[in-house]
């Protein structure tokens, strides 16, 4: 740590002193000792370079937010420069194939409809709200031949991604959720059987504006575009939610990356997920994907007491990661959000967990920080695999239980 804070210093001051030339931009790394520092930096105006502040947290640095990083009072060290995030849209690979490239929003639909109109027996889709900038938001249903004769599923379950604009690995992972379970299907006796048990839905994107953002102005933007007046937009729709709403890990700071909004559900995109898992029948499972950390995550965030059915979460959840495992050997933490994590309050998987969705989680995707959010295009295969090995066994043991 000695070292890069020598580093740090030294880049600071070339920093301060190249402030005339154009803006550099670093990623800085930030140690919080207590609850009051975590939350100092996450009212903090600065954009965050991780999903969840904690008590190691890294943030984006302006090199004219120096003196203001400093100002906070918290340890701090550099990381690495950073391309300025406003360049990325022209850099990007654009392409349409979702397993070797990352996709704009309506390539993505069009590639969901794609398959819906291959397998017209086999997913249907509705649309389950409206941005605040009105792109509409689609939610895709997948069943087997039992449940669309019309009887009800024994169960359903509830995938989606993209809740936060940045995170695009999650977009692709839950694109490859629904198209293997449907291409399994067709050959594999169990997948077809589990398939007629359930129905599952899948969300391509519940923040389209925040991703369309990404692509056309600010690589690391995280939340939707809703304008809280005076120049400041966004609100953090992961912190929106219901269940410990306002609490610690959560800001009300309007500039904050972690900007909870002024009431709970006061966002379009999260009251389209609220009164579309309202409206299914029994949902016994839901999992919402972010990036990045590897951590297959389950409630509680917003407090650190112990959910009631704590030892079910962790003995599914250690299924998921052992699966993960597996499949390309790569190693993903397990836990509650809480203490794996950190405090984080107003999240999807509390609200739907408290809601009565017994097996509520949230998965960190690739990786710990190499890349962060920029996970090169060709982890997305790989990424992909492990998260449909450990959702496979995710259904099959829901299939078990209901
Ligand atoms: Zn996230």
């Amino acid at each position: 740590m000695r070292s890069f804070t020598i580093l740090g210093v030294l880049l600071a001051a070339a920093g301060l002193q190249a402030q005339q030339a154009p803006e550099a931009w670093a990623r800085y790394r930030v140690w919080a000792h207590n609850d009051a520092e975590i939350q100092k930096l996450s009212d903090s105006d600065f954009g965050l370079f991780s999903d969840f502040v904690g008590p190691v947290t890294d943030i984006v640095v302006k090199s004219s937010q120096l003196a203001e990083l400093k100002s906070l009072g918290l340890e701090y060290a550099f990381v690495n420069l950073l391309e300025d995030p406003r360049d990325w849209a022209g850099k990007t690979i654009w392409s349409l194939d979702y397993r070797t490239a990352y996709m704009r929003y309506s390539d993505i639909l069009a590639q969901y409809e794609a398959w819906r109109n291959a397998n017209p027996k086999m997913i249907s889709r509705q649309q389950i709200g409206t941005s605040v900038q009105n792109r509409p938001i689609w939610m895709y249903r997948l069943h087997g031949a039992i449940s669309s004769d019309g009887s009800t599923p024994r169960f359903s379950v509830v995938f989606f991604a993209g809740i936060h604009a940045r995170e695009w690995i999650s977009e692709p992972v839950v694109m490859y959720l629904l198209d293997n379970l449907v291409q399994k299907s067709k050959t594999s006796p169990a997948i077809r059987q589990l398939l007629n048990s359930c129905s599952i839905y899948f969300i391509p994107v519940l923040n389209p504006d925040g991703y369309e953002y990404t692509w056309t102005n600010d690589r690391y933007w995280r939340k939707n575009r809703r304008s809280n007046g005076g120049g400041s937009y966004g609100v953090d729709l992961n912190r929106n939610f219901s269940k410990g709403f306002g609490g610690g890990g959560s800001s009300g700071n309007t500039n904050s990356d972690t900007y909870r909004g002024p009431s709970a559900f006061s966002e379009p995109e999260t009251r389209a997920l609220r009164d579309a898992v309202l409206a299914i029948p029994r949902v016994r499972g839901l999992i919402d994907f972010h990036s990045y950390a590897q951590i297959v995550l389950w409630p509680w965030g917003y407090t650190g007491s112990a959910p009631p059915t704590a030892s079910e979460l962790d003995r599914v959840g250690a299924i998921m990661q052992n699966a993960i495992l597996g499949s390309h050997g790569v190693h993903y933490d397990e836990g509650q959000c809480y203490w794996v994590l950190y405090q984080a309050s107003g999240v999807s998987m509390d609200w739907s967990y408290d809601l009565g969705v017994p097996y509520s989680y949230s998965i960190e995707l690739r990786d710990t920080g190499q890349y962060g959010f920029e996970l090169p295009a060709n982890q997305i295969i790989p990424t992909q695999e492990e998260i449909y090995a450990a959702v496979e066994q995710f259904l099959f043991q829901l299939q078990s239980k209901y």
